[in-house]
């Protein structure tokens, strides 16, 4: 009965995400936001318990929302008088029968894929599932809504979401669960024969060793999403594929961010609000605050996400006054902390400087690095684990440990005691933090 409110919702989506509909000045894009927000305040955020007493007050009075206080009062911020206790229950269950449409009436429950801690559940529902595939439609098929479209969707959940793009003019959509074992998936995903790519990086790149020489999966598109995207990964993926990688920026607290027609990674701000908590004392990196006006069912207000966010000032050449980022680095629990060398306080090492000082590390004489993969693990203020992946073990801890040596003294940091060991097969249903601070590794 709704079909044609649905159909209304997505086109509208799709129309505004489209690049031709986009803002040609940060002012234009600023009044949008404004005034999506005092309607966001009125049509949703009136109907929260936890936030009607604020909705006369400027946003920068609304308090920061972190993931221990969203599930606090999740039954007061939500719209829809759903309790914690009975999302959690739903979507876990989904979870372990790897049913994964789980709804309270019309509203589906996701899950957010914790690296670590309590994981946080998210409401949307099916007005909203509807608006988030239009926007994802018009963001990354501009003007192909009618077009002929094979999507692979390759995730360690689906959701009900991601099954809301599907059926929509000519696209097939297939999702693949990463569950099951990368030689089967390859199968299984070239006899789907997909014109779009879309997966985790490492899957991406796993995909493509896999795939090199061998011709037998040609995507027009590949779109890396859920994790960082690491250079070396890219690398290898662009050169077997021989297209550029996209990226989209997803996660279960929103639609974040997407790679324009100028190969740039865009922050959704047509969609979104987004401050900057700067991370770093020469403000190049910073943890985005974000504020969604698509969301309804589970407001996300002044939402402060993990994610380091390297900043990127020059504007795009695809004309979009939509901030750029360089690249999303990583969590910002996983910035590696060290007594300095000069005493003072402790210095920061960011996961990206680590993650290239590792891919670059080669011996001396040799053109190409050492390392194929690898693993960082701070578990102290003076210990360091390394794990690698190389043809030659021996050759690229020498490598490794010169380049350690070399970045510790290019950051003033005093050198901790440095560990090597073989790499572990890497896990897909695991989000890869290939840089990490154990909670104990803190001076
Ligand atoms: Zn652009």
């Amino acid at each position: 009965m709704n079909r044609l409110a649905d159909i209304s919702r997505l086109a509208a989506n799709y129309w505004q995400a489209r690049p031709q509909a986009g803002f040609r000045s940060r002012a234009g894009l600023e009044k949008h936001q404004a005034r999506t927000l005092d309607r966001f305040k009125q049509q949703t955020l009136t109907r929260s318990p936890f936030y009607r007493p604020l909705t006369h007050a400027p946003l920068h009075e609304f308090p920061v929302m972190t993931k221990s206080l969203m599930l606090a009062e999740f039954d007061r911020i939500n719209t829809a008088s759903i309790s914690l206790a009975a999302a959690f229950d739903l979507a876990e269950r989904a979870e372990a029968t790897r049913n994964f449409s789980p709804m309270l009436g019309d509203v589906s429950v996701g899950l957010s894929t914790g690296t670590s801690g309590r994981r946080s559940v998210f409401l949307a529902s099916r007005a909203e599932r509807m608006c988030w595939a239009g926007m994802m439609l018009g963001r990354m098929l501009p003007g192909e809504l009618f077009g002929r479209h094979r999507i692979a969707f390759l995730l360690r959940a689906n959701n009900a979401l991601y099954e809301s793009v599907s059926g929509r003019g000519r696209i097939a959509f297939q999702f693949f669960d990463l569950k099951e074992k990368l030689a089967t998936l390859h199968s299984k995903i070239t006899a789907f024969a997909p014109s779009i790519l879309i997966a985790p990086a490492q899957v991406l790149r796993e995909l493509a060793l896999l795939e090199d020489g061998t011709g037998t999966l040609t995507p027009q598109r590949i779109i890396s999403v859920a994790e960082t995207l690491f250079e070396d990964d890219r690398a290898i993926i662009e050169t077997v594929f021989a297209r550029p990688v996209e990226q989209i920026y997803q996660a279960t607290e929103g639609f974040l961010g997407y790679t324009c027609s100028a190969g740039r990674l865009h922050l959704n701000e047509r969609f979104l609000h987004v401050e900057r908590d700067w991370v770093d004392p020469g403000k190049t990196r910073y943890c985005p605050i974000i504020t969604d006006f698509s969301r309804e069912t589970q407001p996300i207000v002044r939402y402060r996400l993990d994610d380091v966010l390297a900043d990127d000032p020059r504007p795009c050449a695809c004309g979009n006054p939509e901030r750029v980022i360089a690249r999303i680095e990583g969590r910002a629990d996983d910035i590696l902390l060290f007594p300095r060398d000069t005493g003072g306080p402790v210095g920061q090492l960011m996961p990206d400087f680590v993650a290239r000082a590792v891919t670059g590390a080669r011996s001396r004489g040799k053109q190409h690095t050492d390392v194929d993969d690898f693993r960082v693990v701070q578990t102290g203020s003076d210990a360091l684990t390394i794990r690698l992946a190389a043809d030659n073990f021996a050759s690229a801890c020498d490598a490794v440990r010169q380049a350690m040596v070399d970045l510790f003294e290019a950051h003033a940091l005093i050198l901790p005691d440095l560990t090597f060991h073989h790499m572990e097969p890497a896990d897909f249903m695991a989000k890869r933090r290939r840089v990490q601070r154990l909670a104990a590794g803190a001076p």
